[in-house]
C-alpha cells in the first residue's frame, strides 16, 4: 500500500492517447518522462523527437514556433521570454568581441541601450548610422562589421528603409543583416523574402495582439537559427508554455486583426493630416510620407502605427495626451486597444538632444497604436483631445 503523499503525486495520470485535443494544450511541465536509458541516449544523440526539459524546448512553445515559421516563410523560428530576450540572444550568438554592429540610429530605445550600454562591455562595438547612410548601404562597412541591425518602419517616425538593398549589400560583404519587423508584422512585410538573413520581432505587439503576453521571436534559415537555440539554452531566455499558448491562439487571427489595424490607421492618419492643429503626420500610407514609395514597394499594408507632431511642443503634446478619453495612455503597441505614447517619455526617454535628432524624434510627438475600435470613435477622441 502506497502512502497518501505518493498517491496524491502519482495517481490519476491520464492515458494521453484517449484524449486527442483539437488545440495544442499548455504543456505546463518543466521536464519530460523517459521510459528507459536508451531513450535518453537517443535524445542526447539527436535521434529522437522526444522532449527533455522545458528550458530547451516544450511542445506548446514548439507549436507556436512552427506557426511563426510558416508566417515568416522561414525554415526555423524561435520564441523568447521578451523581444529584448530575442535581441540579446541573437546578438550574443552572432557577434564576437572585436566585432562592430552597425545599427540604425533611429531604432527602438531598448535596442540602442542594449548595444550602447551592455554589449559594449563585452567588446562588441556599436556604430549608429543615419537613414541617409542606410540608403547607400554599400558604404556602411568596415573590416570589423559583422552585423547590420535596422528597423522598417522605424519607431516612432515610421520612416522606411529599402530592405532588399540593405540585405543585398550585406550579403555581398558576408555581413549578417537583421531586421526588427515588429512594427510591420509578417502580414504587412516579409523581410526574409526580401533577402534579410534574420527577422526579429517583439511578439508582445501584433503577433499576440491582445496586450497580455510578453515575448520575442527570431526567424530565419536553420543554419543561422540553430546556434541561437543553443545560446537560448545557455542564457535561459526561452518563452514559457503559458504565454506560448496565448500566442498560438492570438496568431490565428493575425491576418484579420492586421487588416483592421491597417484600415483604421489609414483613416486616422488622413483625419490628422487634414487637421491644422497638427504640424506633421507620419504614416507610410500617406502619399506625403517621405518613404511612401519604398513602403508601397515592399509592404502589402502600411500598419497600425501613426505618429504626429504638435509643432515640436512638449506642452501641446502633453495637453492632448492628458485629455484622451477612449485611447489609453500606455506604452507598447499592436493590441486590440488603441494606445497613445509620447516617444520622449517612453522609447526615447533619457535620449540626448543629439540622439533625438538622429532618431528624428521631437518633444512634441505623439505615437498612436491604432486598435480595432470603430474608427469614428477614435477620430472623435483625437478631435476633442486636440482641443
Ligand atoms: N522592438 C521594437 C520595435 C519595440 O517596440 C519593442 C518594445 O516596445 C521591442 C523591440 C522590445 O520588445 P519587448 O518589450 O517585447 O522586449
Amino acid at each position: 500500500m502506497r502512502g497518501p503523499a505518493t498517491e496524491l503525486i502519482h495517481a490519476g495520470e491520464l492515458d494521453r492517447t484517449d484524449a486527442v485535443p483539437l488545440t495544442t494544450p499548455i504543456y505546463e511541465t518543466t521536464t519530460f518522462v523517459f521510459d528507459n536509458a536508451a531513450e535518453v541516449v537517443a535524445y542526447n544523440e539527436g535521434r529522437s523527437s522526444k522532449y527533455l526539459y522545458s528550458r530547451y524546448t516544450n511542445p506548446t512553445v514548439v507549436s507556436a514556433e512552427r506557426k511563426l515559421a510558416a508566417l515568416d516563410r522561414a525554415e526555423s523560428a524561435l520564441l523568447f521570454s521578451s523581444g529584448q530576450g530575442a535581441t540579446t540572444t541573437l546578438l550574443m550568438t552572432h557577434a564576437r568581441a572585436g566585432d562592430e554592429v552597425v545599427c540604425s540610429a533611429a531604432i527602438y530605445g531598448g535596442t540602442l541601450h542594449l548595444l550602447q550600454d551592455l554589449l559594449s562591455h563585452f567588446g562588441v562595438t556599436p556604430r549608429f548610422v543615419s537613414l541617409d547612410e542606410l540608403a547607400t548601404p554599400e558604404r556602411l562597412f568596415t573590416d570589423r562589421t559583422r552585423i547590420v541591425w535596422f528597423e522598417s518602419p522605424i519607431n516612432p517616425t515610421l520612416r522606411c528603409v529599402d530592405i532588399a538593398r540593405v540585405a543585398a549589400a550585406c550579403r555581398a560583404r558576408g555581413v549578417l543583416s537583421v531586421i526588427d519587423n515588429t512594427f510591420a508584422s509578417p502580414i504587412n512585410q516579409q523581410p526574409l523574402a526580401l533577402g534579410v538573413d534574420l527577422a526579429m520581432q517583439s511578439v508582445t505587439k501584433y503577433l499576440n495582439g491582445h496586450s497580455d503576453v510578453t515575448g520575442g521571436a527570431v526567424s530565419g534559415s536553420a543554419a543561422l537559427v540553430a546556434p541561437i537555440e543553443k545560446v537560448r539554452r545557455m542564457v535561459g531566455t526561452v518563452m514559457d508554455p503559458h504565454p506560448a499558448y496565448a500566442l498560438g491562439r492570438g496568431l490565428k487571427t493575425l491576418p484579420l486583426r492586421v487588416a483592421r489595424h491597417n484600415a483604421n490607421a489609414q483613416t486616422v492618419a488622413e483625419f490628422l493630416a487634414k487637421d491644422r492643429r497638427v504640424s506633421s503626420v507620419y504614416y507610410p500610407g500617406l502619399a506625403s510620407h517621405p518613404d511612401h514609395a519604398i513602403a508601397k514597394a515592399q509592404m502589402s499594408g502600411f500598419g497600425g502605427m501613426v505618429c504626429f507632431d504638435l509643432g515640436g511642443s512638449y506642452q501641446a503634446a502633453a495637453r492632448a495626451y492628458d485629455r484622451l478619453a477612449v485611447i489609453k495612455r500606455a506604452a507598447s503597441l499592436g493590441g486590440v486597444e488603441s494606445l497613445m505614447s509620447m516617444p520622449v517619455l517612453t522609447s526615447q526617454w533619457g535620449h540626448t538632444d543629439e540622439q533625438l535628432r538622429a532618431a528624428g524624434v521631437t518633444r512634441g510627438m505623439l505615437r498612436l497604436s491604432v486598435g480595432l475600435e470603430d474608427a469614428a470613435d477614435l477620430i472623435e477622441d483625437l478631435d476633442q483631445a486636440l482641443g
